[in-house]
C-alpha cells in the first residue's frame, strides 16, 4: 500500500531530515533525523524541493496521489538563496487556487505596466488596460524579470493533469504529450526573450543603422496598441491554454 502523505527529505552532513508537506503549511516544522536508510512506499518520486518540485508534490497531494521529494541540500540553504522575483498573472492564480499563495500575495507587488525610456522620454504601457485586468507580481528578493518559475509552474500544471489523467484512469496520453506541450511554451518564451533583449540593449557591433532601427522599434511598440498589447501579454503571461494550440 503506498504511503499518500507527501515528504521532502533534505540531505546534510548528518544524515537527510525530512518533513512532511501538510505540516510544513501548519508551521509545525519538526524535522526528523534519520541515522539509517527508511524505505517509503509511495506514488511519485520527485527531485529537487525548489519551486517546481514543491508545487508539484503540493497540487499531487491535493489529487489524492502521494510523493516523496528528494533534495539534495539543506532546507536552509533553499530557504535563503535568490530566486524568482516576477510572477507572471496565471503564476499567481495558480498558486492562489492552489493554496500556497497566501504569503506571496501578502508580501508580494503588483505592477502595473512598464516603463520605456528612450530619445528622453518615458513611456507607459499599462498592462490591465491592454489585458484586461491582468498585470505582474513581484515577489521575493529582487526585482530582476526572468520567466524561469513561470515556465517550471506551467510545466507542473500540465504534468499533474498528466499523472492524474494516469493514477485515475490508466490514461498515459497527457504524460505521452507533455514533452511537446511544455515545448510550446518553452519557445515562446526564448523568442520573446529574444525580442526584448534585441530590442532593449545596445550590442557591440551595433552600426547607426541598426541604432535606428532600434529606436524604430521602441517607437512602435509605445505607440502602436497592438505591439503594446503584445509586450503586456508575454509580459503578464501566456494562457495556459496556449500549449494545446
Ligand atoms: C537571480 C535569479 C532571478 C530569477 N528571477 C526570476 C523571475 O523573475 N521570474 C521567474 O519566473 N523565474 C526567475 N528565475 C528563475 C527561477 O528561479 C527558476 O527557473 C526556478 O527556481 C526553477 O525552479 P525548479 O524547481 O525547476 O529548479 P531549481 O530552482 O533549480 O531547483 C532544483 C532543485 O533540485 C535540487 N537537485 C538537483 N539535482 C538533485 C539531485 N540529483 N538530487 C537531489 N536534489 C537535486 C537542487 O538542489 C535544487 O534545490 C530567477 C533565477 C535566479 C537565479
Amino acid at each position: 500500500m503506498a504511503d499518500k502523505r507527501t515528504h521532502v527529505r533534505y540531505s546534510n552532513k548528518r544524515g537527510l531530515a525530512s518533513t512532511d508537506v501538510g505540516r510544513e503549511e501548519t508551521g509545525e516544522t519538526a524535522p526528523v533525523i534519520e541515522s539509517s536508510m527508511t524505505i517509503t512506499r509511495t506514488e511519485v518520486g520527485i527531485v529537487g524541493a525548489a519551486p517546481a518540485g514543491l508545487l508539484l508534490a503540493h497540487l499531487l497531494a491535493r489529487e489524492g496521489i502521494g510523493s516523496v521529494v528528494l533534495e539534495d541540500k539543506t532546507r536552509e540553504h533553499l530557504e535563503n538563496r535568490v530566486r524568482a522575483g516576477v510572477l507572471e498573472q496565471g503564476t499567481v492564480d495558480l498558486l492562489t487556487a492552489a493554496g500556497p499563495g497566501e504569503r506571496m500575495k501578502r508580501e508580494g507587488r503588483v505592477h502595473q505596466g512598464i516603463e520605456n525610456r528612450f530619445d528622453g522620454q518615458g513611456h507607459h504601457i499599462d498592462f490591465p488596460t491592454l489585458m484586461g485586468g491582468k498585470a505582474i507580481t513581484v515577489h521575493g528578493q529582487q526585482e530582476t524579470g526572468a520567466k524561469g518559475m513561470t515556465l517550471a509552474v506551467a510545466h507542473v500544471r500540465t504534468l499533474t493533469e498528466g499523472l492524474t489523467a494516469w493514477y485515475r484512469r490508466g490514461d498515459a496520453s497527457l504524460l505521452a504529450g507533455y514533452s511537446a506541450r511544455c515545448l510550446k511554451r518553452i519557445w515562446k518564451a526564448q523568442r520573446f526573450s529574444w525580442w526584448m533583449t534585441t530590442m532593449l540593449h545596445l550590442h557591440p557591433g551595433d552600426t547607426p543603422f541598426d541604432r535606428r532601427r532600434q529606436i524604430a522599434e521602441l517607437d512602435h511598440v509605445t505607440a502602436s496598441r497592438a505591439a503594446m498589447t503584445t509586450l503586456a501579454e508575454n509580459c503578464v503571461g501566456l494562457p495556459f491554454e496556449a500549449e494545446n494550440g
